[in-house]
């Protein structure tokens, strides 16, 4: 299968891509890793007049500390996240997240921003970019603004950015000391979407814990976070909890999809167990300091 005939332009800087978005108006689109675009294009899911190559754009690709937060450059490729140090030192849950993306050869070519700009529902980046409060910067017409993961995913594949809008860096907290964090999934093979899955953080402060952060993904249109729960784990002493019933409660009011892979039923009681899970390592991981 071909894609539909269309125009291109790699440009070397980002003044001069998102020019070239904005005079193609919705015919327009931006071109990443091509992990996503490209099999939709290939198989006319979508078909766009003029495909914005960002590749060439050394500007969109990095990770450094700025202002006490994590900048990640969209362009940055998964594996390259991955594997650098600063993210693993500062902003683990991104780390953690990477190998569960696809397989290798995915990971190799598709881009960080690519995955949140695209915004699968099952995808694991979207998850950990709004349970860690990530910020994203987008650059337009009219200048960069900055939008918070809490508003930035608004549907299946859709997000807050506007036609003529890149993503160009994603900018996370660093979280104190005695912090863990966890990713769990279901998929039915190694390098499938996951069915569910729950990105976790903790901070304790001796056996109390004085932040938590859960983020489940595969379970709505957009990732969810479970705020309520959060809020009742904090101030928590962890001899009194019940990691299975705090899993169950961050499911609660869910109305998860059913799909070929798995009921509505089976999702929510799936994401439960990957929320006590993923917590549970958390919290062990946070005890290790
Ligand atoms: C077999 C297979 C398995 C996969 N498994 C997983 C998985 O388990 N988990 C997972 O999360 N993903 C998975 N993916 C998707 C993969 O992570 C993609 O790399 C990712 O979704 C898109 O990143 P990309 O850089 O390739 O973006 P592209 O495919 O180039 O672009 C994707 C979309 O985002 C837009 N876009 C890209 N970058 C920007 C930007 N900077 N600003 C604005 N818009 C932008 C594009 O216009 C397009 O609409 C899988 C893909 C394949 C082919």
């Amino acid at each position: 299968v071909k894609p539909a005939p269309f125009d291109y332009c790699a440009p070397t800087s980002v003044d001069a891509a998102v020019a070239a978005l904005t005079e193609a108006g919705e015919g327009g689109k931006v071109l990443a890793g091509g992990q996503s675009l490209v099999p939709m294009l290939a198989l006319r899911l979508a078909r766009f007049d003029l495909l914005v190559d960002l590749n060439r754009i050394d500007e969109l690709r990095g990770v450094r500390l700025d202002d006490g937060r994590v900048r990640v450059g969209a362009m940055t490729r998964q594996h390259d996240v991955g594997a650098d140090p600063i993210v693993r030192a500062s902003a683990p849950l991104l780390a953690l997240a990477t190998p569960l993306i696809g397989h290798f050869q995915i990971r190799n070519r598709g881009s960080i921003g690519g995955s949140v700009a695209h915004a699968d529902p099952a995808a694991e980046y979207p998850a950990v970019v709004l349970a860690l409060d990530g910020e994203l910067d987008a650059t337009g017409p009219a200048g960069t603004r900055r939008i918070a993961a809490a508003d930035f995913f608004t549907g299946t594949w859709t997000t807050a950015l506007a036609d003529d809008e890149i993503l160009t860096a994603l900018r996370f907290p660093v979280w104190g000391p005695s912090s863990g964090f966890a990713v769990e999934e279901v998929a039915r093979r190694h390098g499938d979407f996951a069915i569910v899955g729950a990105a976790c953080g903790v901070q304790l402060d001796g056996a109390a814990i004085v932040r938590a952060s859960i983020a489940l993904f595969g379970v709505a249109s957009t990732p969810v976070r479970a705020g309520n729960v959060e809020a009742a784990l904090v101030g928590r002493e962890l001899e009194q909890l019940d990691l299975a019933e705090v899993g169950r409660s961050a499911c609660d009011g869910l109305h998860p999809p059913d799909d070929l892979h798995a009921s509505s039923a089976l999702r929510t009681t799936m994401a439960s167990a990957v929320t006590t899970r993923a917590l549970t390592r958390a919290i062990e991981e946070a005890r290790r300091g």
